[in-house]
């Protein structure tokens, strides 16, 4: 099975191509999902996480993400704590999905994340797809969808890789700064790169 990465900065698309290329028929493992549902309550994850943040953790045993998020993007020490509490559990987790599909037959699988770059994961993928979007249009997107303040907006926006660098890795490049209608066009020639071109 050939595995693509997707990836993207923030507001730039990723979500949007990761559901258009599922309407398609392509399994796509999401690793924001994977990463949420690794701190689901009951999980150990959390377990970890309410004994070095109790703050973030309700009395009903669900996370405060926002508290949470807000806590370790100030404080790099914080943020490598959770990433040591999650990280290895979102990989574990990532692979043996991976693996399901692969044994169920499936010939190309999408692995979703924000971070495949910066964590240099793109070189174990057969290909990379990256989503672009100019700076003031992410910065709108971001105050529509989640209702960010501009200052909020952009400091998310610059904490990432610039979407140039990125672009470096492609194998293939989405720009994102037009309609719905132009996204889907360009997802349909990603799918159609995915079912032949390997890296
Ligand atoms: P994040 O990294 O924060 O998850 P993302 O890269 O996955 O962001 P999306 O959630 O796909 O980004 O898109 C951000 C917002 O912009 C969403 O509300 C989405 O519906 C909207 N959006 C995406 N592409 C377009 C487009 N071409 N035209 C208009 N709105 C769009």
């Amino acid at each position: 099975m050939r595995v693509w990465g997707l990836t993207g900065n923030i507001g730039a698309g990723k979500s949007t191509v990761a559901r258009l290329l599922a309407q398609r028929g392509v399994p796509v493992v999401d690793a924001d999902q994977i990463a949420r549902e690794v701190v689901a309550p009951g999980t150990e994850g959390l377990r970890e996480i309410a004994a070095r943040w109790p703050q973030v953790v309700s009395e009903q045993g669900v996370l405060d993400r926002k508290a949470l998020a807000a806590l370790v993007f100030q404080d790099p020490r914080e943020r490598a704590a959770l990433n040591q509490i999650t990280h290895p559990r979102i990989a574990f987790e990532v692979a043996a999905r991976l693996r399901a599909l692969e044994e169920a037959g499936q010939p190309v699988a999408v692995y979703e994340a924000a971070l495949i770059i910066e964590n240099k994961m793109y070189q174990g993928l057969d290909g990379l797809a990256v989503v672009t979007a100019p700076e003031e249009v992410q910065l709108a997107r971001l105050r529509q969808r989640d209702g960010m303040t501009e200052a909020e907006a952009r400091a998310r926006i610059a904490a990432q890789l610039p979407a140039a660098e990125k672009l470096r890795h492609a194998t293939f490049a989405i720009d994102n700064a037009g309609s719905e209608a132009e996204l889907a066009a360009q997802v349909e020639r990603l799918y159609s790169a995915m079912q032949t071109k390997a890296r």
